[in-house]
């Protein structure tokens, strides 16, 4: 939930209300909040350390944050090293198949429709990026996945998807939204999912995978 704070700047409040499958599916987490303002700080703050521009300012709270108002691309970018959830389904492949190499994608960010699938030429025909964004956008999202890739495997984690959304600041295109245990796929050591696919498919746990997911990213 996102309330205006002065002309530049908006607060970021977490809320433990969760939703899948484009809120067909609807329940609580108690405790996200908390853990995806505190994940997403640290991520935004070890990205920014190495050099990516985002929207992050500073955590306020245990549920909220401050941060830079952008202008929302409508695109969801999602990097993917193993194949799952919609691609999986969608090439008839099993639940973490090996990818040759980090494959990004574009989806247009509109519930209506589904969240449908775009690729580069309709993003540019449609006006939603301009080319010099859309590189923007792409060098940024390989780079955090290398990044964010290191992060986890040091912390015993298995980044397998994350989706990003980024926003224009000026002449510029920032890194925005969260980067939590609701927008990526993690894997513990055993392949057992610690993120929103235990609430997607009900395989129980869900509080506790959120809050390893915090102990390790803090630990
Ligand atoms: P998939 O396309 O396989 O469902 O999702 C790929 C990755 O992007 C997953 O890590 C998933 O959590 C994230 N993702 C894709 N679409 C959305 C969305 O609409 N909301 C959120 N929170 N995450 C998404």
């Amino acid at each position: 939930m996102l309330y205006r704070e002065g002309p530049d700047t908006l607060r970021v409040y977490f809320k433990d209300e969760a939703t899948a499958f484009n809120a067909q599916k609807r329940g609580v987490i108690p405790g996200k909040g908390v853990v995806n303002n505190k994940v997403s700080a640290a991520l935004f703050r070890y990205l920014e350390a190495h050099g990516i521009r985002t929207h992050f300012l500073e955590e306020v709270s245990e549920r909220e944050m401050r941060v830079r108002r952008v202008e929302i691309l409508p695109l969801e970018v999602i990097l993917r090293f193993r194949a799952a959830g919609s691609f999986a389904r969608r090439y008839g492949l099993g639940e973490g198949t090996p990818l040759k190499a980090p494959l990004l994608e574009f989806s247009l960010k509109n519930d209506a429709l589904g969240d449908p699938l775009i690729c580069e030429n309709a993003v540019l025909a449609l006006g939603l990026a301009g080319e010099e964004e859309l590189e923007t956008v792409k060098r940024t999202a390989l780079r955090v996945g290398e990044l964010l890739k290191a992060f986890f495997a040091e912390r015993g984690l298995e980044l397998v998807d994350f989706k990003l959304e980024f926003g224009r600041l000026g002449g510029e295109v920032l890194l925005a939204d969260e980067i939590s245990p609701d927008t990526m796929r993690l894997w513990d050591e055993k392949g057992e999912p610690l993120d929103k696919d235990r609430f997607r498919k009900d395989l129980g746990g869900v509080e506790e995978a959120y809050q390893e997911v915090l102990r390790r990213v803090l630990g």
